[in-house]
């Protein structure tokens, strides 16, 4: 169990803006952080540093207090298992395994031993003497998470671990690395393009964007109190109303809508972007107990099984996409036949955030 601290961690090419722009984080024993952000945003750079396969710019890493910022990937005790799994075709899945072992010359008794415990954690003892290319995607993936895990890694590293698998799997998988992470305290940083799963599985967020840190939190602070446009928009689904605080607990929306909401901490002119997330507005009868109460109407809808995303237009023009369990107009008709509703929302549930 060991701590990861990057401090102010650079990473440049030449003349373009930075790839990795001065990122800090502190990693605490046994967390698991997700890194996430759109392609090119730095995360698979960020991971790399840690490992020791990109030489940072300027900028330190520390294990447990000790810097490693230039040290050999050999020398730092990480494991980093990649998207493509990068499993040796023409060795067997007990020899894949032992590989790391056997890099740094251990006792082949004990390489024995320990890839065995490894192939059990992932529960594929059976499957020892076979070949990659008789394994599936997902029993490769678990091979190569007990490669990495057989040298008792300080710090484990994961790249898009989950990305070549289906849907189906990419949930069970992902949950299993959890627990095993969970059960052998593993300090990791696991890197991802898809917020559902940074959402499902990690302790904490790192939310990227064009190489710097955008905002830090656990994923229900992430999502509830998003820091800004950004962050909203990339985690979740949401609708950003640019306008004005118009007064105490009052915003106008640029779109000549005026909405009740906390304006503590904003001053009157003040512009900002409101945040409102479809599934907290509510839409039929019910939005009479709430306030910010409209009419609309239905413009299209999109059936996401659960849940329906339907965009609706208010009378001034602006259109808001509100997510309703799918159903409800079955059961209690809330759009009567030419898409008319009403719509409302708490003024709790919407977020002032930040312009630039
Ligand atoms: P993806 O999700 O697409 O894998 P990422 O967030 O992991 O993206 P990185 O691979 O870390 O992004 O790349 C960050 C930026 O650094 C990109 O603009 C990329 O083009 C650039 N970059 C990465 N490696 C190099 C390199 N060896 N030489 C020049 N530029 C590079």
């Amino acid at each position: 169990m060991s701590t990861l601290s990057l401090q102010s961690l650079e990473k440049r090419y030449g003349a373009a803006p930075a790839a990795v722009d001065k990122v800090s984080l502190e990693v605490g024993q046994s967390e698991f952080v997700a890194l996430l952000g759109p392609s090119g945003c730095g995360k698979t750079t960020i991971l790399r540093m840690i490992a020791g396969f990109v030489e940072p710019t300027s900028g330190r890493i520390l294990v447990d207090g000790r810097d490693v910022t230039r040290a050999p990937p050999h020398k730092r005790n990480t494991a980093m298992v990649f998207q493509s799994y990068a499993l040796f075709p023409h060795m067997t899945v007990a020899q894949n395994v032992g590989f790391g072992l056997r890099m740094r010359r251990a006792d082949p008794a004990e390489i024995d031993r320990r890839s065995v415990e490894a192939l059990r954690l992932v529960q594929l003892e059976h499957l020892a003497q076979r070949y990659p290319r008789e394994l599936s995607g997902g029993q490769q993936q678990r091979v190569a998470v007990a490669r990495a895990l057989i040298v008792r890694p300080d710090v484990f590293l994961l790249d898009e671990p989950l990305s070549n698998l289906d849907a189906k799997l990419r949930q069970s998988v992902g949950l299993e690395m959890r627990t095993l992470q969970q059960s052998l305290g593993l300090t990791t940083v696991f890197v991802t393009h898809d917020q559902a799963e940074a959402l499902a599985l990690a302790d904490r967020l790192v939310i990227l964007s064009e190489g710097k840190v955008a905002q830090v939190g656990s994923p229900a602070e992430v999502y509830s109190k998003p820091a800004n446009a950004f962050v909203a928009n990339f985690l979740g689904r949401a609708n950003l109303l640019g306008g004005r605080i118009a007064g105490d607990r009052e915003f106008q929306s640029d779109a000549g809508i005026s909405i009740a909401c906390d304006t503590s901490g904003w001053s009157a002119g003040e512009r900002a972007i409101l945040c409102l997330r479809p599934e907290n507005i509510v839409i039929g009868e019910r939005s009479a107990q709430v306030r910010n109460t409209f009419t609309a109407v239905r413009r299209s809808r999109t059936y996401q099984g659960a849940s329906t995303e339907h965009v609706v237009q208010l009378p001034s023009g602006l259109e808001l996409s509100v997510s309703a369990p799918s159903g409800i107009d079955e059961t209690n008709p809330v759009f009567d036949a030419t898409g008319n509703c009403r719509i409302g929302w708490a003024p709790e549930s919407v977020r002032l955030l930040p312009e630039h």
